[in-house]
């Protein structure tokens, strides 16, 4: 009778598992080690809606209460701008970067930039701030609980992954999600080394592999040599700012246009700035590039789009292939790079596996198989090998898969900032990890008493072009002659890629040093108190984001037989019972009016909506088979 028992009653353990999370831009996922009958495997553990990823969308309603998953993604095109998807992209990074600006009308919700750090930040229409870490945490308490559920434990281990580019900000950013979701991160992995990961553990895959990983939002190149056991990253690169969404984007503008010129429309800003026209057409976009992967043709509709004029168009997969071709041509030289870097030549790699959901477009396979000289790896599951690998690790670390080594690499140079704003390298990037080194530095001035030691990550030679990751001031040298203090600086990198920098002066002792942390202004005490009000408010939580996601189903089903009656109205009006059910679906649209401006009156009756709801759906499913009964029948 386990099913009757309540959430909080069964699970009373913790586990001692390690559960893999691939936190991706697009979708999400998370497994797990399975012991079946003594074969050890990773498993995708499906979300309680029996899915097996969970769409990366998190929706806040009025009351700061987040709705996550399919249910957010289904809501989006009524709540465009609190429903908050692709926030990756943000993770980690400064408002003003240049990907973030470009960002800014793409997008229906609103970045904007939190006076404390500096960071890009996301804003609800109820005034609410919310880092990406806050959003992305939502999205690992939701892994975290259909783990639970499943395992009948207490989950409170994981290991995440993050794009093998992402900077040391980026990284931490997305520890400090897992933090707020209430997990301890023991490892952060990059996605192509786990995808890598998931594919050798079969000893028959040993040799040298390329992973391709095109997401939602970013793209990752990793060299890697396997063999018996040892994963051994040779070299990465990528661009964390390219992916599936740029993709949608240049489909969007191609929509816009078409629509304009169809309907002699000459200014379309106006279109742009209407969120939910933004909203409509995006999901339109993205639902037709991923059909061309599949038909060679498809066909865009949106009726009502604009001024009660219809979209009606269609796209061609030559058609994508060739808007879309700057874009798939812009991984190539991460590729190469990558190839140098590894000091080998395309026909050195032996398989080259596709992970991330962009790869099923046969023009990036066919353009990644060219750049190889052979066909592309199509075995692996591109949306679940990442979490699986992550499984494998965390895995790895509880110590129940043995003999497996992974040698990880960092993938940017790191230094600091010398004289003039030159940057002095210490470790270059494609160093294997964890590792450590000391170099010495000393002052520029006569009777210098300290230095400001800033570290920088990235790969040009002028510190302004790279990334400012952290900063200390040394003080207490004792004055001496410019040239003569000795000032060890070293970097201690752990096998996360979290960088730890100290400096020591010989002759006076003086040392101080630096754990790089993120610049997002949470400290442990904010984070924990987050964490901790999460945990007492989970069962009221839980209970109000049923009753929104109920609220939301209603609302999506009377909306959509809504559009119905609207598209086939010239038919459908003239039948007999047309205003009847008219009249009982203008009804039910107040009643959930009603719930939604009402969501956390606990009082309210729920089932009364369900009911009215499905009683609608039977009326409006009745009405339109007695329709085309009769025009059937003349
Ligand atoms: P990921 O971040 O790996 O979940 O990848 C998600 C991206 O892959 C999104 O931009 C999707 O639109 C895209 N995608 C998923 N399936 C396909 C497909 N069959 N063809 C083209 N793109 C796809």
């Amino acid at each position: 009778m386990l099913g009757l028992l309540s959430y909080r009653t069964f699970i009373r353990r913790v586990s001692s598992k390690v559960i893999g999370i691939d936190l991706g831009t697009t979708n999400s996922a998370v497994a797990y080690i399975r012991d079946s009958s003594n074969r050890k495997s990773a498993t995708i553990i499906e979300n309680t809606q029996g899915q097996r990823t969970t769409p990366s969308v998190v929706a806040y309603n009025k009351d700061g209460k987040a709705i996550i998953g399919m249910a957010a993604k289904r809501q989006a095109i009524m709540n465009p701008e609190n429903t908050f998807f692709a926030t990756k992209r943000l993770i980690g990074r400064l408002f003003k970067d240049t990907e973030i600006q470009n960002d800014l009308n793409t997008v229906p919700y609103k970045i904007i930039e939190n006076h404390l750090n500096g960071e890009a930040y996301l804003e609800t229409t109820f005034g609410e701030q919310k880092s990406p870490s806050q959003v992305g945490s939502e999205i690992l308490v939701y892994l975290k609980r259909a783990a639970e559920e499943y395992l009948s434990e207490e989950v409170d281990k994981a290991v995440l992954t993050v794009p093998a580019y992402f900077n040391d900000s980026q990284r931490q950013a997305t520890k400090e999600a897992g933090r707020i979701a209430g997990l301890k991160v023991l490892r952060v992995v990059n996605e192509p080394t786990a995808a890598a990961l998931s594919f050798g553990l079969d000893a028959k895959n040993d040799g040298v592999v390329a992973v391709y990983d095109l997401g939602g939002g970013t793209f990752d190149i990793s060299i890697l040599d396997i063999d018996s056991g040892v994963f051994e990253v040779r070299s990465t690169s990528g661009d964390t700012h390219l992916g599936g969404e740029d993709f949608d984007t240049v489909v969007v503008d191609h929509i816009f246009n078409v629509f304009a010129e169809q309907h002699s429309i000459t200014d379309i800003s106006k279109l742009k700035n209407n969120r939910e026209i933004m909203q409509r057409i995006r999901e339109a976009a993205e639902k037709s590039k991923i059909a061309l992967s599949h038909f060679k043709e498809t066909s865009i509709d949106l009726p009502f789009l604009y001024d009660n004029k219809h979209l009606n168009m269609r796209l061609t997969e030559e058609k994508l292939d060739k808007i879309t071709l700057h874009l798939i041509n812009k991984t190539i030289s991460p590729v190469k790079k990558a190839l140098r870097d590894a000091e080998m030549d395309p026909e050195d790699v032996d398989e080259i596996i596709m992970v991330g959901g962009m790869t099923r477009m046969p023009k990036i396979r066919s353009v990644v198989s060219e750049l190889f000289g052979k066909p592309v790896n199509t075995t692996v599951n591109p949306d679940e090998t990442v979490a699986l690998g992550a499984a494998i690790q965390g895995g790895i670390l509880s110590g129940e898969i043995r003999n497996v080594l992974l040698l990880d690499v960092t993938p940017l140079t790191l230094g600091i900032e010398t004289y003039g704003g030159v940057f002095s390298p210490l470790i270059p990037r494609n160093t294997t990890l964890p590792v450590k080194k000391t170099e010495v530095f000393s002052t520029g001035v006569d009777g210098q008493t300290g230095v400001d030691i800033r570290v920088y990550q990235g790969e040009r030679s002028l510190v302004r072009d790279n990334i400012l990751i952290g900063d200390f001031k040394f003080a207490g040298i004792p004055p001496m002659p410019k040239g003569a203090p000795k000032i060890h600086v070293t970097f201690d990198i752990d096998a996360d890629g979290i960088i730890n920098v100290s400096a020591a002066e010989q002759s006076s002792g003086q040392a101080k040093s630096i754990t790089i942390i993120p610049k997002s202004g949470l400290s442990d005490t904010e984070i924990q108190k987050m964490v901790d009000d999460a945990n007492a408010n989970k069962e009221r939580d839980d209970a109000l984001r049923q009753r929104v996601e109920l609220i939301t189903k209603s609302d999506i089903m009377i909306t959509d037989t809504e559009d119905s009656f609207k598209r086939f109205h010239d038919t459908i009006s003239k039948h007999d019972s047309f205003p009847d059910v008219l009249a009982e679906i203008q009804k039910v649209r107040r009643q959930i009016d009603h719930f939604k401006a009402h969501d956390a009156d606990e009082s309210l009756d729920l089932n009364e909506l369900k009911r009215s709801t499905d009683h609608v759906q039977q009326l409006a499913l009745q009405l339109f088979r007695d329709v085309s009964s009769t025009v059937n029948r003349n």
